[in-house]
């Protein structure tokens, strides 16, 4: 199975993605992590992605393209795959199909989650991440029982400086200009695009992803 995550910055792919690859023993792979390890290491990627990242503009396709088909290549070809932030335009996606058949892989289904700008720009904003574990929070939604610090580990929380307001507004216009494209893409690529309200409480919109996949494919995910 491969999965491709599409919505809007803000929507929840990251924490839906991480509960729906548990759920259903999937690997993930997340662009915009892999860029961010790539930044902290300092690496030559890294460096050239920097300031792309920090205005909210996409990194050219061809440094993403090269980065997800070098993991692509390392994972175990029995696991689904949910790719999280790539494709992120047309480009993308056609260097998508052109390299999955590499690996006898081929896009099955795209969920899309969906959510009104202003929810966006408030949840976005609101981002929080313990650099240590990774968890997710959010100071409006889902607030750490500490103000600042992780729950699970105590590292304090920080806001990933493309959260900011004016660049939550400005990821949001590159997505409907550049990504939301590929929506279309998809339809007519005959992969099943499966369509989640994302303004819904984390559980309810688990449960309807989760749903949707399990109907569209036959699937039966772990009950935890
Ligand atoms: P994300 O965590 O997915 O919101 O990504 C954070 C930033 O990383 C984006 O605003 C882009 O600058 C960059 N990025 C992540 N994935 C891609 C991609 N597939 N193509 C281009 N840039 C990306």
């Amino acid at each position: 199975m491969v999965v491709v995550l599409l919505g809007p910055p803000g929507v929840g792919k990251g924490t839906q993605g991480a509960v729906l690859a548990e759920t259903f023993g999937w690997d993930r792979i997340i662009t915009g992590d892999l860029l961010r390890a790539a930044r902290r290491e300092g690496s030559r990627l890294g460096r050239q992605a920097q300031a792309y990242m920090d205005r909210g503009d996409l990194v050219p396709d061809e440094l993403i393209v090269a980065m997800v088909r070098e993991r692509l290549e390392g994972l175990d070809a029995g696991i689904g795959v949910l790719f999280d932030g790539f494709p992120r335009n047309v480009a993308q996606g056609e260097a998508l199909e052109a390299v999955l058949p590499e690996v006898d892989r081929q896009v099955d289904g795209v969920l899309l989650f969906t959510a009104p700008d202003d929810v966006l720009v408030k949840r976005g904003s609101g981002r929080r991440n313990c650099p240590d574990c990774g968890r997710l929070y959010n100071v409006y939604f889902d607030p750490p029982r500490t103000e600042g610090e992780c729950d699970d580990c105590g590292e304090a929380l920080v806001h990933r400086s493309d959260d900011e307001p004016e660049t939550v507004r400005h990821r949001l216009d590159v997505y409907r200009e550049q990504t939301e494209p590929l929506v279309r893409y998809y339809r007519e690529s005959g992969a099943v695009v499966l369509e989640i309200d994302g303004d819904q409480s984390i559980d309810d919109v688990t449960q309807a992803a989760r749903r949707a996949l399990e109907d569209a494919f036959d699937l039966e995910g772990d009950a935890a």
